[in-house]
């Protein structure tokens, strides 16, 4: 906190020595231009992603961008990369702590702290993007975002969505649930869980190690995001086999953090300008991906002779089960997974009959 309370005693020291100023002119000119004279913000944000990383990284410029051209430089936004203020995974706690005001992440990194974290980046065979986005704005998922880091101090903004992933990338194919058996698979959070329980072995690696251990055979598989962000990886050059459907991230938020402190002490305008900032990066992410998905994958299977596969009935039934179970074990142990999940499991049930006679329909039509 240190840091930004020097800011605004420096942010202050300006308004008051302008105050004078303006005091020796005319009280016409003050009224003038004393609405001009409005307090600049300088932030800093720290993220979990590389530097300038396609679609998820660049979403943290692109906010910080957006907010400084809405804001005519009163908000200004720095963005560090993964490592070059903190290491990705402290971004929580060092925005919790105030020692910078914003963090770009994904909530599920935090499950080792809040568990719950979970369900507001994604579950396996939970909602999609559309329906994250409807849940988190209209389905009251926000306001219990918002309780469950209410402790840390933070405030918690969708800040981008990738769509439906990839299952991954296999080095040997898949045909029925023996052949998991022995796959040592980069897969984090709770899917790795169904993986290790399906009868794989989920290893955790970042994505800047995945490429050197699917080519060495260190790991046999990996999942990272889809088409887009893989093939600038080069994946397709350490395995030949490419799953889908992407069963553990279906339509995974990104997180945009906020010190709650820093938060508060912007005017009213600032404050709007943030949030709809990253509104607007939420869906931004996503009309990309969707976008630039496509026209990757045609390249991955025309210029790279990639093989693409969908993972057996058996395999995607047995994760399934798993994830089932693994939910009950979860809302049983912690208080606030029970109530985070009742609300999205109810909201996934309602917009999965009206997906079913609407998206799903349309999608069977064409
Ligand atoms: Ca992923």
């Amino acid at each position: 906190m240190a840091s930004f309370k020097f800011c605004k005693v420096k942010q202050n020291l300006i308004i008051l020595l302008s105050s004078i100023f303006l005091f020796s002119c005319s009280s016409e000119k003050i009224s003038n231009t004393s609405n001009e004279i409005k307090e600049t913000f300088k932030w800093r944000m720290v993220t979990t992603w590389p530097k300038n990383y396609p679609g998820v990284g660049l979403g943290a410029e692109n906010l910080a961008k957006l907010v400084n051209e809405m804001s005519d430089g009163r908000l200004q936004i720095k963005v560090f990369g993964n490592g070059e203020l903190v290491p990705a995974l402290e971004v929580f706690d060092t925005v919790s702590r105030g020692s910078v005001e914003m963090g770009h992440g994904a909530a599920y990194y935090w499950i080792g702290k809040v568990p719950a974290a979970q369900f507001f980046t994604a579950i396996p065979f939970g909602l999609n993007a559309q329906e994250m986005n409807a849940w988190l704005h209209y389905g009251g998922g926000q306001e219990l975002w918002e309780e469950l880091y209410e402790p840390f101090n933070l405030i918690p903004m969708a800040g981008g969505n990738t769509g439906v992933q990839m299952a991954g990338w296999f080095n040997k194919e898949i045909n029925s649930l023996n052949d998991l058996k022995g796959i040592r698979m980069r897969i984090p959070g709770m899917a790795g869980e169904v993986f290790t329980r399906a009868g794989g072995e989920a290893v955790l690696m970042p994505g800047s190690e995945i490429f050197t251990n699917l080519q060495t055979g260190v790991i046999d598989a990996a999942e990272w995001i889809g088409p887009y962000n893989d093939l600038t990886f080069g994946f397709h050059q350490a395995a030949k086999y490419y799953y889908y459907p992407g069963w553990h991230e279906p339509g995974p938020t990104l997180e945009t953090l906020v010190n709650k402190e820093a938060f508060n002490s912007l005017p009213k305008d600032l404050q709007v300008i943030l949030v709809t900032a990253s509104r607007a990066v939420n869906q931004d992410m996503l009309d990309e991906y969707t976008a630039r998905n496509n026209q990757a994958l045609i390249s991955l299977i025309n210029d790279h002779g990639i093989e693409l596969r969908k993972l057996p009935d058996d395999v995607l039934a047995e994760f399934k089960k798993i994830t089932d179970e693994l939910l009950l074990e979860m809302i049983e142990k912690d208080d606030a997974s029970r109530k985070i999940y009742k609300s999205l499991s109810e909201f996934q049930k309602n917009v999965s009959d009206y997906h079913e006679i609407s998206e799903k329909a349309l999608y069977d039509l064409r």
